[in-house]
């Protein structure tokens, strides 16, 4: 429900533009009180939130809130400890023929940004870019995914009981509404998805010099060395890539190991999902459902790219697809042609680590990158020998949830990133100041 149902976009960043402009967003105090009623809304709503995520993805509870709501708490709670520090001017030297003087740093806020997110971790994909938003002094229009319809609702609906309704504005819809925001002006826009509409966002952003961050994704690989222990590789990596049954961006896309490791991995892995999710998934209240039928079909198609291991079934009329391991997959099958996004794990088979680091270089840029080896050479050869947005070592997609590391891409994965002091500097603009006394 949105607070002035008749008011179009321009209207919007109109009145977040005007509010802007009394300086109210600006105090320490203002942001603090914003950040303290988005964590009221997560704890006090968090159940209909979780509700509204198994809506739309049948997501468990106990992931809703680990994946999202709770870990939105952390943001914010991790914000409110460090906010005042990080806001302190930051002092430089001066060169010697200009002192006596002073020079620093301030954080400026930009002003109206814009936020838009998509539908698979809809709660936190959303709400916490708004936390830097609004952690960093500024008024924000935030977008939920249209294919995530019941999470858009419920935060369209609680958003303006909870917080500073002139500062934050939530807009629903699909492309024409998105379209129709993207032609006004903002100060900064703050993409979450794929790159096809990543384009169209910097497109439109480059109309009014609107700098932008592009989250995008893509496929992350993993690189499982000889030698490793692969009942905990199995565990670790059968947990990261089958959350959210698959739709994660920087869930685990494809395996590179070598034959023989891939023969004892597939044991392993088969293993390990039946611990997970027993020996039916599609009763398990902790495995999700596939966003929508056109996602469904997609992946469908992707079912047949190597030997089946495990899983392979599914059922249209529930969008279920079993958590499925493909071995003896060719780098040009169809499931390694796309991000998969979905809850199936090939295994490509590869000589050694110079093969595997040629294969990940030979495509484009991936939003992380995670690799299991007891070796450190190998460690330190694929953090200077390959480029990602983020690098794990024994441990997917956990790199994430440590607040003081960037979260972001590089290349075809994106521009940019977040979380922590790194949301403030992405929505502020760092302003130089010198100070040279007159007398
Ligand atoms: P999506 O379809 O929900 O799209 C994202 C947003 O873009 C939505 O709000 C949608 O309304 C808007 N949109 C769609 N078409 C548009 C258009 N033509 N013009 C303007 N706006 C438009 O989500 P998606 O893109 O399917 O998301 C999946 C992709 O996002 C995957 O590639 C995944 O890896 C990536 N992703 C990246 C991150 C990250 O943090 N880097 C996180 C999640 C997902």
């Amino acid at each position: 429900m949105p607070h002035h149902p008749s008011e179009s976009p321009a209207d919007v960043v109109a009145r977040l533009r005007a509010t802007f402009a009394t300086g109210r967003t600006k105090p320490l105090a203002w942001r603090r009180e914003q950040l303290e009623a988005l964590r009221r809304l997560l704890t006090e709503r968090g159940d209909e939130l979780a509700a509204a995520l198994h809506a739309d993805l049948g997501k468990g509870a106990k992931e809703a809130y680990r994946t999202e709501i709770d870990f939105t708490v952390r943001e914010i709670d991790h914000t409110l400890q460090h906010l005042a520090q990080w806001l302190r001017p930051q002092p430089v030297p001066v060169p010697e023929r200009l002192s006596p003087a002073s020079a620093y740093t301030v954080q400026d806020p930009l002003g109206v940004v814009l936020v838009i997110a998509p539908w698979n971790y809809p709660v936190q994909l959303l709400l916490a870019p708004v936390v830097g938003a609004l952690a960093a002094g500024n008024c924000v229009v935030a977008k939920p995914s249209e294919l995530a319809p019941a999470t858009s609702r419920a935060v369209a609906g609680l958003l303006p009981r909870y917080l500073d309704r002139d500062a934050v504005a939530v807009v629903e819809g699909a492309v024409p509404e998105t379209t129709d925001l993207l032609a006004q002006r903002f100060d900064h826009i703050f993409y979450t998805g794929n790159g096809q509409v990543g384009r169209i966002v910097m497109r439109a952003a480059a109309e009014n010099l609107t700098p932008v961050t592009l989250e995008l994704g893509g496929k992350s690989p993993v690189f499982v060395d000889r030698g490793t222990d692969l009942g905990t590789v199995a565990a670790r990596l059968a947990a990261a890539k089958f959350m959210n049954a698959g739709q994660t961006c920087v869930a685990p896309d494809y395996v590179l190991t070598d034959p023989q490791t891939a023969r004892e991995l597939e044991k392993a892995l088969a293993e390990v999902l039946r611990d997970l999710y027993g020996q039916d998934p599609a009763e398990s209240p902790d495995y999700g459902r596939i966003v929508n039928e056109r996602h469904f079909d997609r992946l469908s198609g992707l079912l047949d790219s190597g030997r089946t291991v495990t899983g392979g079934t599914r059922d249209r009329a529930r969008r279920y697809i079993a958590p499925t391991v493909l071995a003896e997959v060719a780098p040009d099958s169809p499931v390694m042609g796309e991000e998969i996004f979905g809850p199936i794990l090939p295994l490509v088979e590869v000589a050694d680590l110079d093969e595997a680091i040629a294969f990940i270089r030979d495509r484009d840029k991936p939003l992380a990158l995670y690799a299991f080896t007891e070796s450190q050479t190998t460690r330190d050869r694929l953090t200077r020998e390959t480029s990602s947005g983020g690098l794990a070592f024994g441990l997917p997609v956990a790199h994430l949830t440590v607040s003081d590391l960037p979260f972001g891409g590089v290349g075809e994965s994106g521009m940019g990133s977040y979380h922590g002091r790194y949301s403030l500097d992405t929505f502020s603009h760092r302003k130089a100041v010198l100070d040279k006394p007159l007398g």
